[in-house]
């Protein structure tokens, strides 16, 4: 249990925060995370860590020679922003390019991705290294849908290290993509986390058993077991990774047991009395292995084995000297950089110059009563929610939705009183909501709600099947970002028949209140019905079986957000377009 904290809501901030001001020799927060304090003298590649807090000393942990160059920071368990991934690769940025790097969840791959087009849309050389370590996650068949694990430490070493030695961005991501084509982890949980301020764990086991195969994010584990001995654990994890021995591999290996945060560290080493061996039996020599905590999952117990299979290339990389707040090995020479170029932020927002008609203000200031009732709407289903997601995601739904809809009803009361039209009152909630929702719904909810704020025009209220054609373009974005189909047991199984119906009971000349409202009804049939399904995409996909019987987190908050939203975007009627005036 988390005992120390103010506002819930800010912890992953205030950790940050604080985690900065005590390792201020060697790192500096920027807007969106941290990077190292000084920069190269010589252009060099960033390596960029990232992905959600709660994971320490994994991500911000790992910046400093010889490792990562900055780690993007998003909220507990959810992906940084676009924006932060931007802002973050801005900062650390000198000339040679950047490599994201990351373990694989939707969330990250999509908002990493975004920052990705925009730096390279700006000419900096751009790369993406996901890391797809854990084995319990997706059969062999399918490891590019595995999610990365404690094999971040692994790979990220060794793409720091290459960084280091002057390596070229296209070897940097090699040398990335090698090393996580030879890891391997698999972890095992022995109870549940909780979320700061949360009133229950994330997922909990009964006394006396034991998960096997959890994430880092509380996935709850392939099958529940009885406790083993610490013998009988270490021959369970040593023998399903050596299963996966990839193919050419050496008889040298790089070696993790991981601790996953309220684990003590003399239970590691019990449990390394049985790995160690067990491992040089089979032929291995074990190169500098690692006991301790290096990929946590805030505060569950719980410990992971990693291996990676080191070839000549790799060796060296991740025996290569390296100095973070977190992690130390080897002599680094004193970093001879500049010193940190303190920029100055501007914290406040550009104010727009907003054109808009009056009819459009008004529509506007009803969107944002839309906004504001799903932000009620929202908050009271936020545990509901949390819970839902916890049955075979990560729990975090509630509490990401409550974090987008916060900020997008502000920006866009704030876009509303600069004078915003409609639909820039819309964009304006979008970009907000992206920027600190985190999470894979995070994602497409801001980008879908910028989409229907680029259909609805700021010099009219939209006409009937104009707001209709907004809401397709809202469905468009989703389904174009998120890859999913219907089916897939996701919220596109609730958007798709909404922005459907909508459309054709407007056509067939239906008022528009009367559309919406049965659209609303089919999106809520469609929610309750994904219960049956299985998911086939995001976090919950690898757990699809457990997911049965509950309906899709995604779908429902949708179904829940429109139908609230509606009586507000029907109520003020579309004049004539010749009434409207700019
Ligand atoms: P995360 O999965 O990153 O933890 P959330 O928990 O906030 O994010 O949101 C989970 C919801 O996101 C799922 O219930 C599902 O509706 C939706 N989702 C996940 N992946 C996709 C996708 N590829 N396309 C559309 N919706 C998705
Ligand atoms: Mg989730």
């Amino acid at each position: 249990m988390t005992k120390i904290f103010n506002d819930p809501s800010n912890f992953a901030e205030e950790a940050l925060a604080g985690f900065c001001d005590v390792h201020s020799n060697l790192v500096r927060q920027v807007p969106g995370g941290a990077v190292r304090r000084h920069r190269p003298v010589q252009p060099k590649v960033a390596v960029l860590a990232g992905g959600g807090s709660g994971h320490y000393p994994a991500f911000a942990g790992l910046i400093g020679q010889g490792f990562a160059d900055g780690a993007v920071v998003g909220n507990i368990f959810t992906s940084p922003s676009a924006q932060q991934a931007y802002a973050v690769a801005k900062a650390a940025e000198s000339g040679a390019g950047i490599v994201f790097t990351y373990g694989n969840y939707a969330g990250d791959v999509m908002n990493f991705g975004m920052a990705s087009e925009r730096l390279a849309a700006e000419g900096i050389a751009v790369e993406n290294v996901l890391v797809t370590d854990d084995i319990a996650s997706a059969p062999p068949s399918e490891v590019d849908k595995r999610r990365g694990i404690a094999g971040d430490f692994t790979v990220f070493k060794i793409m720091g290290a290459a960084a280091e030695t002057g390596a070229g961005l296209a070897d940097v991501v090699r040398l990335g993509r090698l090393a996580n084509a030879r890891t391997r982890t698999i972890g095992s949980a022995f109870s549940g986390c909780t979320f700061p301020g949360a009133s229950a764990p994330l997922f909990s086991l009964q006394d006396g058993q034991m998960g096997l195969g959890l994430g880092i994010h509380g996935e709850p584990g392939l099958f529940d077991t009885d406790l083993p001995s610490a013998e009988e654990l270490g021959r369970e994890l040593v023998t399903r990774l050596l299963a996966e021995t990839p193919e050419g591999a050496g008889t040298r290996i790089a070696v993790i047991l991981n601790g996953l945060g309220s684990t003590k560290h003399e239970e590691l080493f019990v449990l390394w009395g049985t790995v160690a061996p067990l491992l040089r039996a089979a032929g291995y020599t074990l190169v500098m292995p690692e006991v301790g905590e290096l990929v946590t999952s805030l505060d569950m117990a719980g410990v992971s084995l990693t291996v990676t299979w080191l070839d000549d290339e790799l060796e060296p990389l991740w025996v290569a000297p390296a100095e973070t707040p977190a992690y130390r090995r080897g002599n680094t020479a004193r970093e001879s950089g500049a010193a940190a170029v303190e920029e100055a932020h501007d914290a406040g927002t550009d104010v727009a110059a907003f054109v808009a008609s009056p009819a459009s203000r008004d529509y506007a200031r009803a969107c944002v009563a839309a906004l504001e009732a799903a932000r009620s709407s929202i908050r009271e289903a936020e545990e509901v929610l949390g819970r839902m997601d916890a049955i075979a995601g990560d729990g975090d739904h509630g509490r990401g939705m409550v974090r987008g809809i916060d900020a997008a009803a502000a920006a866009a009361a704030i876009a509303l009183e600069q004078g915003a039209g409609a639909g820039d009152v819309l964009a304006a909630a979008g970009d907000a909501w992206a920027d600190k929702a985190g999470g894979t719904s995070g994602v497409l909810w801001g980008a879908g709600l910028r989409a229907l704020g680029e259909s609805v025009a700021n010099s009219a209220v939209p006409a009937p099947q104009e707001l209709a054609a907004a809401v397709t373009a809202f469905a468009e974005r989703v389904v174009q970002l998120g890859k999913a189909e219907t089916g897939d047991k996701t919220m596109v199984d609730a958007l798709l028949p909404f922005a459907e119906t909508l459309g054709r009971l407007v056509d067939k000349g239906r008022p528009l209140d009367a559309a919406w409202e049965e659209a609303a009804r089919r999106a809520t049939d469609a929610a309750a019905a994904t219960a049956d399904l299985l998911p086939l995409k995001g976090r919950a996909r690898p757990l699809a079986g457990k997911s049965l019987g509950t309906p899709d987190p995604g779908a429902t908050s949708l179904a829940m957000l429109f139908t609230v939203m509606g009586p507000h975007f029907t109520a003020i009627p579309a004049k004539e377009p010749a009434a409207a005036q700019a």
